[in-house]
């Protein structure tokens, strides 16, 4: 199976950064090339495995590693992310009026599968029907009857007519006042056929389909490509559904259609029975294709990462810029998100911060609270310039936030440690880094004090 091979390639890639001791541009560069290789071997788009790859390599070099997240799990997260990025934004087919029209080869599992939306529908609470257009196997018609009669929607067939196009015709006439959504069952053929383009482009004119979904089993290798293009052209697929899913393929040939269609997976089949139809998850999607079961953890980590970035931002801008007291209102905010400050005095040098703690601030919650009041009590101005603020200004913000003005004074002269405090650290790298490692993993809604 090439897009077992592809798998295969991928993880054993994977595998090679996983055992490197050190992520550098040489490793990170053969990395890239053997997912260039491998892509190219599953017969994908070449132009977009190139930038596919360079995108990799790119990215692997410029951006920094998460916190928290070593090298390699840096480069594995880019890997992932950008073949997530192949799969399309994940697409939700809206619940309105609509025409839906199926396209794929003989047994890829059309017609199961417009039995499997039928139904989807339905339980939306919409009025569904579907038509029988393939009048190429005798059987098809009464498949569908079948279908249509377990799920309860409404049918629409010519038993033994030869005319696709006047049966779509036909059945939209008689099904378009009564139902919401209309699914057109097509026929298909062993391989790809002039005949059968030319079939689904008159189906396509008679329908004026809103949605055509092209389906394609898992197992779909080399012919993914040829074949999308080939549908693509006679209707404007809209959606890919990969059916098959709980075979042993892993629907990496889906990723050339999704290419060249520049539709994403809509739905994927997970069995034979009706209800086994499920909205495409990319992640999980991914993760099978590369076959990496902490794929999961990985991910969760590099979510929690992204969530500590404000945290980090404003905990680097603290450290590195000038520091007024809007940072100081949004530190204050902070403060629920990356630790109490007490935390952070812990780690300051040298008796500092048992001195900020001890005296210029209890580190109690009730202050802190009295000083958010105060700050929102001062004009933008002020905060971004306190060197402004003197007496008359602080009876005004006194009165203003209910507290007194020993109290303004006493948040002035915090103000002026601990941006003397910042601007010490600032100029110590050391400190610097190892100030910003503590804080990183208190995340999003760490612990207060
Ligand atoms: P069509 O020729 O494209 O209309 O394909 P069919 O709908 O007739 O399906 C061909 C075969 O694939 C049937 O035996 C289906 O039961 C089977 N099939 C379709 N979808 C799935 C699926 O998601 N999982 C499994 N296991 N079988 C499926
Ligand atoms: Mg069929």
């Amino acid at each position: 199976m090439v897009m077992e091979g592809l798998g295969d390639s991928l993880r054993s890639t994977l595998k090679k950064i996983a055992n490197a001791g050190n992520v550098d541009q040489a490793l990170i560069k053969e990395v890239s090339r053997d997912i260039q290789r491998a892509l190219i071997r599953a017969d994908m788009n070449v132009r977009m495995v190139l930038e596919l790859s360079k995108t990799i390599e790119r990215r692997s070099l410029e951006e920094k590693p998460l916190p928290g997240m070593t090298n390699r799990e840096h480069v594995i997260r880019i890997v992932h992310d950008e073949l997530v990025r192949l799969l399309g934004e994940p697409r939700t087919i809206p619940l309105r009026k609509q025409v839906i029209m199926m396209v794929g080869l003989y047994g890829q599992g059309k017609t199961t599968t417009t039995g499997k939306l039928a139904l989807h529908f339905k339980k939306k609470g919409m009025r569904v029907g579907v038509i029988a257009a393939d009048v190429h196997r005798p059987a098809a018609h009464d498949q569908l009857e079948q279908l249509a009669n377990k799920v309860q929607v409404m049918f629409y067939g010519q038993k033994g007519a030869k005319d696709a196009a006047k049966i779509v015709t036909d059945g939209l006439a008689e099904l378009r006042k009564k139902c919401d959504v209309v699914i057109v069952d097509t026929a298909g053929r062993d391989k790809l056929e002039q005949s059968l383009i030319d079939e689904m482009k008159r189906i396509f004119e008679a329908a004026k389909p809103d949605e055509k979904f092209l389906v394609m089993d898992a197992a779909v290798g080399q012919q993914a490509e040829s074949q999308a293009r080939a549908f693509h052209e006679a209707v404007q697929v809209t959606g890919v559904i990969i059916t098959k899913m709980d075979g042993t393929a892993k629907g990496g040939g889906a990723l050339s259609a999704v290419a060249v269609t520049k539709a994403p997976v809509v739905f994927i089949g997970t069995g034979e029975h009706v209800d086994e139809l499920e909205p495409l998850d990319p992640k999980r999607f991914i993760g099978r294709l590369l076959g990496m079961g902490d794929l999961e953890a990985l991910l969760a980590k590099a979510q929690e990462a992204m969530g500590g970035q404000d945290a980090e931002k404003m905990a680097r801008k603290m450290l590195t810029g000038r520091f007024t007291l809007n940072d100081m209102m949004a530190q204050l905010d902070m403060m629920g998100k990356m630790g109490p400050l007490s935390k952070v005095a812990q780690m300051l040098p040298g008796g500092l911060g048992a001195n900020l703690q001890g005296k210029n601030m209890e580190g109690t919650q009730e202050k802190l609270k009295h000083f958010r009041v105060i700050l929102d009590s001062m004009t933008k101005e002020e905060r971004e310039e306190p060197s402004i603020i003197k007496s008359p200004r602080i009876t005004r913000i006194a009165r203003g936030s209910g507290r007194t003005s020993n109290e303004v004074r006493e948040l002035l002269k915090y103000y002026e440690t601990t941006k003397g405090m910042m601007k010490g650290l600032g100029s110590n790298r050391k400190m610097q880094a190892q100030l910003m490692r503590q804080l990183k993993f208190k995340g999003r809604g760490g612990e207060a004090a």
